[in-house]
């Protein structure tokens, strides 16, 4: 029976050579399947969705999906298109809400962008300048570099994948999704061992 759920699952459509290519909505994989372009599915979750109403038979279509479907085709990713952008909310998952400084865990509301090299000072705002911060350590640090202001960082930043992109661009991450993204980053990243 598939999965009833009360949120719309986003189904991860990975191409034929295992590359991640998007999160689809429920219709979009409907018409991945209706186009004969699923290969595989390699979701452990399948979900069902209702169609229309088919005219010949007045019977309602259902379409049930894997959580991961393989699709056809390798699909190049432009140059430059790689690039994950920064926001809030993925540096905040990146550094899974630990404060840079202290080490503490913080709900995202009490958490800040921190520029290590201050903007002020010609820091730029990409992800190797930027950790996550709470408001207080933010503020303590003020304009001033780590080593100016005796505060070492407890971890580095890095430059997010697209692979992490992935993760950190879709809340509702399903296990077995989960599971096969993390197959995919390199070691650095901190969400590569769960
Ligand atoms: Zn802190």
């Amino acid at each position: 029976m598939p999965y009833a759920s009360e949120y719309t699952p986003k189904i991860l459509i990975i191409d034929s050579h295992g590359q991640p290519v998007r999160w689809a909505l429920m219709q979009r994989a409907a018409r991945y399947y209706a186009a004969g372009k699923v290969l595989t599915e390699l979701g452990d979750n399948i979900f069902g969705m209702t169609g229309g109403v088919q005219e010949a038979t007045g019977a309602r279509s259902e379409l049930v999906t894997s959580s991961i479907l393989m699709i056809r085709g390798r699909h190049r990713i432009p140059l430059g298109r790689g690039h994950v952008g920064l926001t809030k909310h993925r540096l905040f998952v990146r550094d899974r809400h630990v404060c840079a400084y202290c080490g503490g865990h913080f709900v995202e509301s009490e958490l800040t962008v921190e520029h290590i090299l201050p903007v002020s000072r010609g820091g730029r705002h990409e992800w190797t300048n930027v950790v996550t911060a709470c408001r207080s350590c933010n503020t303590r640090k003020g304009s001033r570099r780590p080593e100016e202001a005796n505060m070492p960082l407890i971890y580095v930043p890095y430059a997010v994948c697209r692979s992490e992109g992935f993760i950190l661009s879709n809340r509702r991450i399903l296990a077995d999704q989960m599971a096969f993204l993390q197959a995919t980053l390199p070691r650095h990243s901190r969400w590569a061992h769960g």
